[in-house]
């Protein structure tokens, strides 16, 4: 770049730069509202994420409890045919009994009828506290229904506030890209290779202001002939430390 001879081709090569610093300030600040609003995009969508997670979680637990009480009924059935069986039995010799001759086998039956006696309320006991410990399982089995109904509709209303908070965040990530192509079709293909390249370098960070002779971007002194590069606003001045594009803050201007 050659630099014309007279006072106002200075000026206006001043103010052509100066304008060029802002319009690549003004292209960092949307840069970083749209890095931000990605940002905001992809957190709204692991919290759907998460609820989805932990009522899938939720519904394998309550499958579990259903097999579980499948698994119980099937038990208590079992015991409920070993009653049956057992009644069956002393019914049997009850009519054994009747027929009976002899006290010697007359006793003997009533023996063993006592023993099954014994059995089958043993067994009743067990069916008594085994119908308790279901319907336990079935309360349990209910309230955790009514949990998992209750965080499928807190789900609803997550997705349906996340969806309108997408498309808004959207509609505002178009305008800013729209924008955007504005402030890019004003630079030169010069200093937008350099934005470029230290926006994807520098955290998005490529243009820093100096203020008190300390570049702020890596907080590194600049020299004079930085400061004296940055007055007279001739061509891009980058940090000589981290290379960023330096402009001067308006109160140490002039
Ligand atoms: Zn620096």
């Amino acid at each position: 770049m050659v630099i014309q001879s007279g006072a106002g081709k200075i000026i206006s090569r001043k103010e052509s730069m100066n304008e060029r610093i802002e319009v690549l300030r003004r292209l960092q600040s949307i840069d970083t509202n749209i890095k931000r609003l990605e940002g905001d995009k992809l957190y709204r969508g692991y919290d759907v994420q998460k609820k989805q997670n932990q009522i899938q979680q939720k519904k394998q637990e309550l499958a579990e409890i259903g097999e579980e009480i499948k698994s119980f009924q099937k038990n208590t059935g079992i015991k409920e045919l070993d009653l049956k069986t057992k009644e069956g039995e002393i019914e049997k010799l009850r009519i054994q009994m009747n027929q009976i001759k002899t006290n010697k086998e007359y006793s003997a039956i009533k023996n063993e009828i006592g023993g099954k006696e014994a059995d089958k309320s043993l067994l009743e006991e067990e069916i008594l506290m085994m119908i308790t410990k279901y319907e336990e399982m079935q309360q349990r089995q209910g309230s955790f229904k009514k949990e998992v109904e209750h965080e499928e509709s807190q789900l609803k209303g997550l997705q349906d506030r996340v969806k309108a908070d997408l498309e808004k965040t959207e509609n505002e990530i178009t305008e800013l890209k729209k924008k955007r192509s504005e402030f890019t079709a004003k630079l030169d293909q010069d200093a937008l290779q350099h934005y470029k390249r230290l926006v994807s370098h520098k955290d998005a960070l490529a243009v820093v202001s100096v203020v008190n002779m300390v570049c702020q971007g890596c907080f590194m002194a600049v020299t004079a002939q930085i400061i004296n590069q940055l007055m007279a606003g001739k061509d891009i001045t980058f940090c000589h430390s981290c290379g960023r594009i330096l402009y001067l803050e308006d109160s140490s201007e002039n």
